[in-house]
């Protein structure tokens, strides 16, 4: 079986480097004979990886790395990944499908905000666009000014950001009135969890055919995924990695259609294979052919991070249900946060909420029907607070909507 071989290879170059060596001790790759010895394989964390740091999952000698990359933990020691020549070029063909299968072509121009350096985001960007042939506008993310003036002049086609930047932009350019000026046919947004009401906006306001990228810095970056134009379901190019929907809590891989963690295991990676990686992102496989023909299968649109499911007063809240419930709200806007406080022994969740009603009397009413909704939808009850448009802070990295203040 071909993808058993290639699974089999991989974990044999990953223990070339110190952390896979020490890992797998005593295991022999002749043990694994089945896709199901290769599941009993212990999981990779993130924590795991500050292990290794800095070079413990390097896997080829020392001089054939060309570029490194690094993911920033919320705490401590940062993980850096390796790459070699082979490892950058794998990434942009990768990264040009990506754009192929939203139709973009080297006739386009490609506005890219998401950050240059460390992290892996802006230049994933733009040398899958350079090698399309396509225009890349390097812009990085800031200065909104310089962001719509160069969007103007150089006729950007194509916005590439997160959710909460493309939304920003969007609401600026409604505001100086320079839509007419604007040439954007598609937007390219990073993978983040976010709501139908958000993309409405965005789509609405830039009147763009946006598409979801999918991808993390442990495993090449942006690009290893992205909805075609029949579904929001993004095909995953499997050809260059292998992976697994598992249940958070329990680790158990779990049967095709159901909701849980994504688990990914690099196929051709040099510089720092990995194996059984816990992405934390949380999806399920969508079973069947795609309309489109493309053979790479799918996965949903991702509901959120297995670490920001919180659970209040025995209830369990994914962000992406709280979008869901209120984007069916009228006058409420797509922008939110939750505030988890434990006050006189007792759990008090907290929801802000964006609107364009006057705050007073008139968003009074609206926060009680929030209210409502949300002990119907959620299960318990909360203190629904509206605040102004533009009230609650756009990021130009992925958004946090839930502040637990408990711990
Ligand atoms: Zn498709």
């Amino acid at each position: 079986m071909k993808l058993l071989d290639d699974i089999r290879a991989s974990i044999q170059h990953a223990m070339n480097g110190a952390f896979y060596r020490k890992r797998f001790a005593g295991m022999e790759i002749g043990d694994i004979k089945t896709m199901d010895d290769f599941h009993k394989i212990p999981y990779t964390d993130k924590d795991d990886l500050r292990d290794a740091y800095p070079m413990g999952l390097l896997a080829v000698p020392d001089e054939r790395i060309v570029r490194i990359h690094s993911s920033s933990g919320t705490t401590g020691t940062p993980v850096i990944i390796p790459y070699t020549q082979k490892d950058v070029g794998d990434w942009a063909i990768m990264f040009k499908r990506c754009y192929e299968t939203a139709g973009i072509t080297s006739i386009d121009r490609i506005h890219i905000t998401p950050g240059y350096g460390l992290w892996t985001a802006g230049i994933g960007f733009q040398a899958g666009a350079e090698l399309l042939g396509a225009m890349a506008i390097p812009m990085g993310p800031g200065n909104t000014d310089k962001q719509i003036q160069m969007m103007i002049d150089m006729k950007s086609t194509v916005l590439c950001a997160t959710s909460s930047y493309a939304l920003l932009l969007a609401e600026e350019i409604e505001k100086r009135g320079v839509r007419d000026q604007i040439f954007l046919k598609k937007g390219v947004i990073g993978s983040e969890r976010w709501g139908d009401k958000m993309r409405r906006r965005i789509a609405g306001e830039l009147g763009v055919e946006l598409y979801d990228i999918y991808g993390l810095t442990e495993i090449y970056g942006p690009g290893i995924g992205i909805n075609c134009e029949c579904d929001s379901a993004m095909h995953m190019w499997t050809d260059y990695f292998y992976y697994e929907i598992i249940d958070p809590k329990t680790g158990d891989l779990l049967p095709e259609g159901e909701m849980g963690e994504l688990v990914i295991t690099t196929l051709r990676k040099e510089g720092a294979p990995l194996i059984r990686y816990r992405t934390h992102d949380l999806t399920r496989s969508v079973p069947g052919m795609c309309a489109c023909g493309r053979e790479y299968p799918r996965i949903a649109t991702l509901i959120g991070r297995s670490d920001d499911m919180v659970k209040v007063r025995g209830a369990i809240i994914y962000p992406s249900r709280v979008d869901e419930l209120l984007s069916a709200i009228d006058g409420v806007s797509s922008e939110y946060q939750i505030m988890i406080d434990h006050l006189n022994g007792r759990d008090i969740l907290t929801l802000f909420f964006e609107t364009e009603l006057q705050i007073g009397a008139p968003s009074a009413s609206l926060e009680k029907v929030v209210e409502n909704e949300f002990r119907q939808h959620i299960g318990i009850a909360s203190r629904a607070r509206a605040v102004s448009m533009g009230e609650l802070p756009r990021s130009e990295k992925k958004s946090t909507r839930v502040f637990d203040n408990r711990y």
